[in-house]
């Protein structure tokens, strides 16, 4: 039972897959399923050339549940790795439970018709899990994933407490492209369109989108301006860090990305809901999505740095006052396509997803239930992000942001 089946074959998918190929003792065996079968055998092919893994690829829509439930029992994965979309989160996990199969995502559900963000269905089947002795592991990419693991090194190694945390997600990379989205445009505007919230003394402060902005000088990067978002770690960041005061999260955009999505936004085409063109319904933004450059198109000409990382203030464990520590990644562009074909945004969730997944195969991390990133030792995921491209450093602030 060392089989892995992955569902999704997008760029996400295809960093994942690439890497458990370069980790055959951990993952000697990986299936690849997604809708369209031909995605799943480019990245197949390109497996084999680059490591001589050999892939085994099927069509799946991961919605049908008893289709879905009927290829894992073919095949027989240990785990399911779902790198589809949040939108197939509920359906792979009762294909899961259905087939006594662990589970792992990068994005928790959101129903079609609302973008909504919240933990609350998927964490409504813990109990099913539990009884069933199955783990699912909610958002193993890098934010959220990642973020949740180095708030948590920081909790264990370097402070009692964090009163305050700030999430910066930073990306310095230009693709030469008028306006795309660096994963899946419809899940990204989705989720940029949302009102921001930020935590605050045990409650939910919201304010418009993209309205509280602010300048940051990102290592690796330089100046960027950042907006406060809503991001779905900061409802497991404040339900398992209970002291936590504030929890804010930002995200870099340039004004290009901005102009654009606020005319989008303007005429009507970020909508959600069904407009009836030609007697026939279409979502706005399902249709703005299918003309936008596919995420996985952008690895051949992305340049520059990604640094995603966290700012915790909080009570020092040995006991010296107030510290701040800033935890951080930085990933090459360039250095990622190189390697697996596939730009940094892609590249930074892929590798965590395969951490995540290796930490379930060699049972460093496991559990009966739904659990998130925090819940876990954060020691093994950390050491593996050092080994397999996506090395941290740590280092001590004079204080917390000034804003
Ligand atoms: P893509 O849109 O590039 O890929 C999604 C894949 O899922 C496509 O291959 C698509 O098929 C497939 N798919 C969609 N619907 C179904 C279905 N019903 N059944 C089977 N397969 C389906 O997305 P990305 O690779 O950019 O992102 C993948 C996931 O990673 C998303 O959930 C995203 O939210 C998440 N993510 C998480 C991040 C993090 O840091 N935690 C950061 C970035 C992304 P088809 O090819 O036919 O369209």
């Amino acid at each position: 039972m060392s089989k892995v089946l992955v569902i999704g074959a997008g760029g996400v998918s295809s960093v994942a897959v690439h890497k458990m190929a370069m980790n055959p003792d951990i993952f000697p065996h990986v299936s690849l399923a997604s809708r369209t079968k031909a995605k799943c055998d480019a990245i197949a092919a390109s497996v084999k050339q680059r490591t001589g893994q050999v892939i085994d690829t099927y069509a799946i829509d991961a919605e049908d549940v008893p289709a879905l439930s009927a290829l894992i029992r073919q095949i027989g994965p240990r785990l399911v790795v779902n790198l589809a979309l949040p939108y197939q989160d509920l359906a792979i996990m009762e294909a899961c439970l259905q087939t006594g199969t662990h589970y792992l995502d990068t994005a928790n559900y959101e129903p079609r018709d609302e973008a909504r963000f919240e933990y609350k269905w998927q964490w409504d089947l813990h109990d099913r899990f539990r009884e069933k002795g199955l783990m699912a592991l909610l958002g193993s990419g890098f934010d959220p994933g990642v973020t949740s693991v180095f708030a948590m090194w920081l909790k264990k190694h370097k402070l009692r407490t964090i009163r305050s945390l700030d999430i910066l997600d930073c990306n310095g990379g230009d693709h030469g492209q008028h306006f795309a989205t660096n994963f899946n445009p419809e899940i990204n505007i989705r989720e940029v369109t949302a009102p921001a919230r930020h935590w605050n003394k045990g409650q939910w402060v919201e304010t418009p989108a993209m309205t509280i902005r602010e300048q940051f000088d990102f290592e690796g990067v330089g100046p960027k301006n950042m907006y406060l978002m809503y991001h779905e770690e900061l409802e497991s960041l404040a339900r398992f860090l209970p002291e936590l005061e504030r929890g804010r999260f930002w995200m870099t955009f340039g004004d290009a990305y901005i102009q654009h999505l606020t005319v989008l936004q303007n005429v009507g085409m970020t909508r959600i809901d069904p407009v009836i063109y030609n007697g026939q319904e279409i979502v706005p933004l399902q249709f703005l999505a299918a003309v936008l450059p596919k995420p996985e198109t952008l690895g051949p000409t992305t340049k520059g740095k990604t640094n995603i990382g966290d700012i915790a203030t909080g009570e020092a464990l040995d006991g010296s006052g107030e510290k701040t520590f800033y935890i951080s990644n930085i990933c090459d562009h360039e250095d990622a396509y190189r390697e697996t074909g596939n730009q940094a945004i892609s590249y930074t969730t892929g590798v965590p997803a395969m951490i995540g997944a290796a930490m379930i195969m060699t049972g460093a991390w496991a559990g009966d239930g739904v659990f998130n990133m925090e819940q876990m030792d954060p020691d093994p995921f950390m050491a593996m992000l050092n080994q397999h491209g996506l090395p941290w450093t740590c280092k001590e602030l004079a204080g917390p942001l000034a804003f």
